[in-house]
């Protein structure tokens, strides 16, 4: 031990090294210097492994997963072919900052056989159209063209599908989401199916630094103690509010894949926390997102609270006008409802009439 550091557990009797320094261990051994691995990230991975059925990495977030994932795992001028109507910030990534890498990108219905490319990104339940692929053959067709298959499992999480086991090479979640589960923590999963691929991913994470930090790990960690119970009582309220949302006047369509989809049924036994709904327009839109007083106004999805947002505020055209996305979270059923349907009644009366 170091002299500055037995004067600083000098002045603060009762702490232990550990807790001064939870990051420093001169032992030689695999924790010589957390970007390489700490503890309570392979603690996590274990766990992560175990859930998906393959060899799970960490990432300082879902977008840092998916930058990981196309420079350790792509060639320059690769064509990576992404499926229409998921996850904005994954195409925006590939067009946008990724393309620097010369990626090709081709956007495509996920509903139909994946184009050719290197590597395809599929979204069951996707954020925020809910669209769900008929996963079997996609993966299939994709493989048997020379590709590669990697699932965003964010929406519905390893509890309800486990891609790898359908054939997917690589399963991707935003753990900010409802693998951490409290809204409290940013983070980012990659699970391999081959040995070989999460060596080659875990070497560029040390050597490029995207790695989680300990604190969120842990969040996470904690977090999937509870992910069973959170997700069966997301998912039971997620469709009651979505089979009631159907008779609701101010809605013209619902999306969630447990009210009529014939293929995500063959997949999952329940359907996550997410929907989304289409109100009039933008305007009655936002006015839904003011009016609300229990459910929060807020991007972020998956966790213990419920949140809602209107889309086209982010993506513009490339959703409905009057979408609105809701995350259902652990509040009383009847208590989700109310504020709803308070917020649809007074979003459809015209500004000023009361
Ligand atoms: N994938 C999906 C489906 C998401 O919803 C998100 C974020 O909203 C991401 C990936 C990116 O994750 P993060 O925000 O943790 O970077």
């Amino acid at each position: 031990m170091k002299p500055e550091t037995q004067l600083a557990t000098g002045q603060l009797p009762g702490l232990e090294r550990a807790t001064i320094h939870p990051y420093v261990d001169a032992t030689p051994g695999p924790f010589y210097y957390q970007r390489t691995a700490h503890p309570v990230g392979l603690e996590a991975e274990r766990v992560l492994g175990e859930l998906e059925g393959g060899h799970a990495l960490l990432f300082p977030s879902g977008a840092g997963a998916t930058t990981a994932l196309v420079l350790a795992l792509l060639q320059p001028g690769a064509t990576v072919a992404v499926a229409d109507g998921g996850y904005w910030g994954t195409v925006g990534l590939l067009r946008g900052e990724l393309s620097r890498w010369g990626l090709e990108v081709v956007v495509f219905d996920q509903m139909g056989p994946p184009p050719p490319a290197d590597l395809v990104w599929l979204e069951p339940c996707s954020n925020p159209l809910m669209s769900f692929p008929d996963l079997d053959p996609a993966i299939a067709d994709a493989h048997a063209a020379g590709a590669r298959v990697v699932v965003d499992n964010t929406v519905l999480s390893p509890f309800l599908l486990r891609p790898l086991e359908h054939g997917a090479d690589f399963v991707l979640h935003s753990a900010t989401k409802i693998l951490a589960g409290h809204h409290d923590a940013l983070i980012g999963v990659i699970s391999c199916a081959r040995a070989e691929d999460h060596a080659r991913l875990g070497a560029f994470r040390v050597a490029s630094g995207i790695v989680a930090a300990p604190d969120p790990a842990w969040l996470m960690l904690r977090g999937l103690k509870t992910l069973p119970l959170r997700v069966e009582r997301q998912s039971a309220s997620a469709l009651e509010l979505a089979r009631r949302l159907t008779s609701h006047p101010a809605v013209q369509r619902v999306r969630y894949p447990g009210l009529d989809d014939s293929i995500a049924t063959r997949y999952v036994q329940a359907f996550g926390p997410l929907l989304s709904f289409d109100v009039a327009d933008a305007e009655v839109a936002e006015r839904v997102e003011r009016s609300l007083a229990l459910i929060e106004n807020a991007t972020s999805l998956g966790g213990v609270a419920s949140t809602l947002e209107a889309r086209a505020r982010w993506e513009g055209a490339r959703v409905p006008a009057g979408l609105l996305r809701l995350s259902v979270g652990l509040e009383d059923i009847d208590d989700l409802w109310a504020d709803l349907t308070q917020a649809l009644d007074s979003a459809a009366r015209p500004p000023g009439a009361s």
